[in-house]
């Protein structure tokens, strides 16, 4: 089986090219597939034929396959993807302003099983490799009539259980020779891993870091998010407090608003005191309900209750919607939507 030539180091690709054509013919590959998103070699028309049977021949070219697509009201386009081996995940594309955010999955599944989430009632299954998490960019930049800004992992799986890989993916999207992707606009969000925090910290690759929070309550975080036994609060703070020596980046921690679970003036309090010391900015996401876990979104009154009290915290707040409630928005329903679906055709 060939490899995949997404993910290859340019410097690489360049002297293995070099050892049967001249090096400026790696450079005009390059700037067929991550300047002009064209991934067929029979495409690139400024190329002689020698050329693209031999990149035919030495490289794998394909990028995942679009199972589904669907489109939100809110503009937000959906894909389920189908990678090489079968295994299937998300990407979501998100319009807002200017901006055109793009959310890629990291894992086929995740260990974590945080109570809300759709992809932690799946079972865990495989790491994507980097040239799975670039070929999901390039397969949204070349969907998209807009220029990506934006890159945040927050779709299927933790990718600090996946770090080596997606910061192998990070690395080469920021090259000058790939698509020279700017730190501040790629955010690795993680449920609080704390050796990866630190692993991150101390790789000197920048990248905007978001904690899913959810609760500042050591109880409550243990109920809903079960990494919170292996890695409780205090300790978490403190991987934060060094991550923040090392970055020049503002921290962002992701808090869903679920009625009767995390809504109370204690569950602000426990918020304040949490994160009273820290450089970061507190993202509100109001619950999208997911029909297979029992909790429901919360109310218009109870959102601007919660919102009301929560400006007293000395950190930027800001409540923001999730996007594609319409289209199974949420990490994960995709999938698992279809995979209850093929068992029930079994
Ligand atoms: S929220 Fe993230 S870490 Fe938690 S189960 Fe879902 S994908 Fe895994």
């Amino acid at each position: 089986m060939l490899s995949s030539i997404y993910g290859i180091d340019p410097g690489k690709l360049e002297s293995f090219i070099g050892d049967y054509f001249p090096a400026y013919r790696c450079r005009q590959l390059l700037k067929w597939i991550y300047g002009k998103k064209v991934f067929d070699p029979a495409l690139m028309t400024d190329l002689p034929d020698d050329f693209k049977e031999f990149v035919s021949r030495s490289f794998d070219l394909g990028l995942p396959e679009i199972r589904q697509k669907l489109v939100s009201t809110d503009g937000s386009i959906k894909y389920r993807l189908v990678l090489k081996d079968g295994k299937q995940i998300e990407m979501v594309l998100m319009p807002e302003g200017k901006k055109l955010t793009l959310c890629v999955s990291s894992q086929t599944g995740c260990a974590r099983g945080c109570l809300f989430c759709a992809t932690g009632s799946m079972k865990p299954a495989r790491n994507l490799e980097s040239h799975d998490i670039i070929g999901q960019i390039l397969l949204a930049s070349h969907l998209s009539d807009s220029k990506i800004t934006n890159i945040v992992f927050m779709g299927m799986g933790e990718p600090f259980d996946n770090l080596d890989n997606v910061l192998d993916a990070i690395r080469h999207i920021q090259l000058q020779d790939t698509l020279a992707f700017s730190p501040r606009r790629i955010t690795l969000s993680t449920c609080g891993i704390i050796p990866g925090i630190h692993k991150l910290a101390d790789s000197g690759i920048k990248v905007k870091l978001a904690l899913s929070l959810n609760s500042a309550n050591n109880e409550t975080r243990d109920e809903l998010m079960p990494v919170n036994k292996l890695y409780p609060l205090p300790a978490l703070k403190k991987a934060l407090q060094y991550y923040q020596t090392k970055s020049p980046f503002r921290i962002t921690l992701e808090y869903i608003l679920i009625p009767e679970v995390n809504m109370g003036y204690n569950d602000l309090k426990a918020l304040k005191r949490f994160s009273g010391d820290l450089s970061c900015k507190i993202n509100f996401i109001p619950y999208n309900p997911v029909s297979s876990l029992s909790y429901r979104a919360p109310e218009a009154k109870e959102i601007e209750d919660f919102m009301r009290l929560a400006a007293d915290l000395p950190q930027a707040i800001m409540l923001r919607r999730s996007k594609g409630a319409d289209i199974n928005g949420a990490c994960g329903q995709l999938v698992v939507r279809s995979q209850i679906h093929n068992k029930e055709q079994q």
